[in-house]
């Protein structure tokens, strides 16, 4: 029942409450006496939502109703609970998510619930009570069926009881129904609670000397209490108890004993959950950074001084050094006293890395990508959020990190698109960063060897401050690439083969030398797909307009997009003919190929297959680091931001793929990837060597990365983008209508159209579909597509919002409409 909100307190009364749903307005909810001087903006509340509760974010309070809000003061629901005393989300998240959630035509709810840590989201209980109906009702039992009757009974004599733990005793389908009627009957009382965090701080005992180091070895009196002193009279007086044992090789009891008599203290502490799976450390390098480093640093350090926003963008081929001076720009804000956040594409990839960073500034850098778990990440996202830690390093939702006063944001391969997220809510962490610097007067770094043609652009324009490293560390050439055309050696062979005498003659020419190679293909799995030869037709998803891709380990056919899979079937599926016949080889073949010709090289694999297990993908690349593997066979992964010493030859076995996929940045992507791959090699003394097999050889993405020419490449492919009115000369927004149901789908996105032609009124935008999507189905949804292009950014979000709330209003459903502002994959 909603409660009377009639005396006048200079409590708030109201509070605005963004929720995690793909909606993008905020509600209002009133808040119950009991919390509303609790209530702060950035705190988590619990409030109903239709028949259920969700955790929402308090974005505003209100004393009064806000104008404009035309229901009456009795349908205005009831906040819940407060979830926080104190607000997860500080001011300035707060901000810089909600510009995100504008700028991307987001939700702001989903927004914030990205930006914290997947542990702390709360889910909630529905808790059962007896009402007095209920307890009289009981002295009757004979009107009752055994189960109701005992679930009263059971709550009769306690004040109230989750209904999950009544389930577990019983049957649950049995127990949802009785406690329904229950409810009905008006004999029990129902109501949701917040359930506290699933992630809690991990607690240990443990264990440090009471007295001195001297007096507690004059009162151990045998050889097991004086090791447990010595033990922790090196460890500076504290060990957790269960490694104390060990360490000195004794039983609880020694320990015990010396507690009691009150040498030793065991106490309980938290234990942080450190990302880092091994802990040694590298020593850190003593470098005089060069002259083009100190002249690039010199401009980031005067901006750092300066309280005003700075973007730079860097432009530093592979190898030139760019790490150092990150770490370098970071120490600078340090010292300011600020805080630095540095984004990096998939720091999994990078153990190495993140040891470096370790080794300099130690606790001080906290760790934030996708493959923690959820304790570690609690763990790492709270030493932020205290001011533990002040230098942030992670992945894509790390932007949102709680760093306070922030003062220098490093977008490392800031090209990558890894930095968008390809679900709702779409963002670019990238893009992010530059606003996040923006409303803090802090300084940006956007670092890559190969920059996306928008920012390259930004830079051209004056944007963001242009810097350039053109040459590699102590000048060390940028490694040859030569391409391979795979037309000729499909005659000379007289058949297909994966590899090309040249790359073969390549690697036992590097190997010979005691030298390290990668080997790279971008498809996973063993086989692309499966043909039956004696009707044509291909092994297909069936949910997903998409072929199956053979997995030999599992021996299974695998959906790439939605995971479907199946046993490899003994028959056409079609036509029962038993000539089924496996075409395209991905990293799991192409590892067995290379095995069997070079059997005497150790060779691992890197793909998204073996990095599944936990911990394999860290092992591998440094066992390869420390030369205890020879050769690394793997998907881009592998292009990415490494810096192995020993690589001379790096060899690419086809690159048409990417080619030819419908999508107006694929030679951009191909030219990107050929760039980074190329990178990794020749990174030490040794000059390096790059083999590209393709049927492409003309083209120029090819021909420019072969050369490791970006501005040729820029000035080629930007001529391509203005005349077909793609960014960056245009703003485009992608809409994806995706519905089980065809014709749900083609409804909605007639009405969308219809409402986007409506909306576009200036005619400052060109309205395109709707069309099927590339992939036209998939995870069981047809997919339709409308394009939208304008000049100006603003005029199109402005047609967005009018279309969208246009169309909901004619009947369309918002929820299977997905907007999309700058793509980075019109798949
Ligand atoms: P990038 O990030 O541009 O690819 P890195 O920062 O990884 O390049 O530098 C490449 C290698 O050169 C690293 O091993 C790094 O330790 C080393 N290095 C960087 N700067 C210097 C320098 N001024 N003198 C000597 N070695 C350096
Ligand atoms: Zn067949
Ligand atoms: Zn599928």
């Amino acid at each position: 029942m909603p409660q009377p909100h009639t005396e006048s307190t200079s409590a708030p009364r109201y509070v605005e409450v963004a929720l995690p749903l793909p909606i993008r307005r905020t509600f209002t909810y009133a808040l119950p006496a009991g919390f509303a001087d609790n209530v702060k903006i950035g705190s988590r509340l619990l409030v109903p939502f239709g028949r259920q509760f969700l955790t929402g974010y308090a974005v505003d309070v209100h004393e009064t109703k806000p104008d404009g809000l035309s229901v009456e003061d009795s349908a205005i629901k009831d906040a819940e609970e407060l979830i926080d005393e104190e607000p997860l989300v500080t001011e300035e998240i707060l901000r810089l998510t909600k510009w995100t959630a504008d700028y991307y035509a987001a939700s702001w709810g989903e927004i914030l619930k990205a930006a914290l840590p997947a542990g702390i989201n709360s889910a909630t209980e529905r808790i059962v009570s007896i009402t007095e109906a209920g307890r009289s009702a009981l002295l009757k039992t004979a009107n009752f069926k055994p189960l109701k009757w005992q679930i009263l009974r059971d709550i009769a004599t306690l004040p109230e009881r989750p209904q999950r733990e009544i389930e577990r005793e019983y049957s649950k389908s049995a127990v949802q129904r009785a406690v329904r009627d229950l409810n009905a009957g008006g004999l029990v009382r129902l109501r949701e609670r917040a359930v506290t965090t699933k992630v809690k701080p991990k607690l240990r005992k443990s264990v440090r000397l009471a007295v001195a180091p001297d007096e507690a070895a004059a009162g151990a009196v045998n050889v097991g209490q004086s090791a447990v002193i010595s033990a922790l009279t090196h460890a500076s007086g504290e060990i957790l108890f269960s490694d104390l044992s060990e360490v000195a090789g004794v039983s609880a009891s020694a320990i015990n004993t010396l507690a009691k008599k009150g040498f030793v203290e065991v106490h309980i502490r938290e234990v942080r959950r450190d990302p880092l799976f091994d802990t040694s450390l590298p020593a850190v390098k003593d470098i005089t950074l060069n002259a083009d480093q100190a002249g690039v640093l010199e401009q980031i350090e005067s901006a750092l001084k300066s309280p005003q926003y700075k973007a730079f963008l860097l432009h530093g081929v592979t190898g030139s050094g760019k790490t150092e001076v990150y770490i370098r720009a970071m120490t600078k804000t340090l010292d300011q006293g600020r805080t630095a956040l540095m984004l990096v594409p998939e720091i999994a990839l990078t153990p190495v890395f993140s040891k470096r960073l370790r080794a300099v500034f130690g606790d001080d850098v906290a760790i934030l990508h996708s493959n923690l778990s959820p304790g570690e990440r609690f763990d790492e996202w709270r030493r932020v959020y205290s001011g533990n830690a002040r230098i942030v390093i992670g992945t894509r939702s790390a932007i949102f990190a709680p760093l306070r006063d922030i003062g220098l944001i490093i977008v490392d391969e800031e090209h990558d698109t890894s930095y968008r997220q390809q679900e709702s809510p779409f963002y670019n962490a990238r893009d992010a960063a530059v606003m996040r610097a923006n409303l803090n007067g802090a300084t940006v770094v956007l670092g890559t060897a190969t920059p996306a043609l928008e920012t390259f652009q930004n830079a051209k324009t004056g944007k963001y401050q242009y810097l350039q490293l053109s040459n590699r560390i102590e000048n060390r050439p940028l490694a040859k690439a030569e391409l391979i055309d795979m037309r000729d050696v499909f005659k000379q062979a007289g058949k297909d083969v994966a590899l090309s005498p040249q790359l073969i003659e390549a690697i036992e020419a590097t190997h010979r030398r005691g030298e390290q190679s990668i080997i790279l293909l971008n498809r996973r799995g063993y086989s692309t797909f499966v043909l039956c030869r004696s009707c044509g037709e291909s092994l297909r998803c069936k949910n997903c307009d998409i072929t199956l891709t053979y997995h030999r380990r599992d021996s299974r056919m695998v959906c790439h997009y939605c995971g479907h899979n199946v046993r490899v079937p003994q028959k056409c599926p079609f036509c029962s003919s038993e000539f089924l016949y496996f075409v395209g080889e991905g990293t799991e073949q192409l590892e067995e190929i290379l095995v069997k010709k070079f059997p005497s090289l150790r060779i691992a694999r890197i793909d998204r297959d073996t990095m599944a297990r936990r911990g394999e993908m860290s092992r591998i690349l440094t066992a390869f680091d420390n030369s205890e593997i020879d050769m690394l066979v793997g998907t881009q992964m592998l292009a990415k931001g490494h810096d192995f010493h020993n690589v001379t030859l790096v060899g690419v076995i086809s690159v048409d793929i990417g080619l030819g996929l419908p999508d107006f940045r694929s030679a951009e992507r191909t030219f990107q990837l050929l760039t980074q791959v190329a990178g990794r090699a020749g990174r030490g003394d040794l000059p390096g060597r790059v083999l590209i097999q393709t049927y492409y050889p003309e083209h120029y993405a090819l021909k420019f990365a072969c050369e490791q020419d970006f501005e040729g490449f820029f000035a080629e492919e930007i001529k391509f983008r203005k005349r077909l009115h793609y960014p960056p000369f245009v703003v485009l927004a992608s809409i994806l209508i995706k519905h089980a149901d065809y014709s749900v789908a083609d409804k909605n996105a007639q009405i969308l159209r219809s409402a986007l032609d409506r909306a576009n009124t200036k005619r400052t935008c060109q309205v395109l579909g709707p069309a099927s999507a590339s992939i036209a189905r998939l995870k069981n949804e047809f997919r339709l597509q409308i394009l939208v292009k304008s000049l100006s950014r603003a005029e199109l979000r402005e047609c967005l919002d009018i279309a969208a709330e246009d169309a909901e209003s004619k009947g369309a459903d918002l929820r299977c409409i997905h907007i999309e502002i700058d793509p980075v994959n019109l798949l």
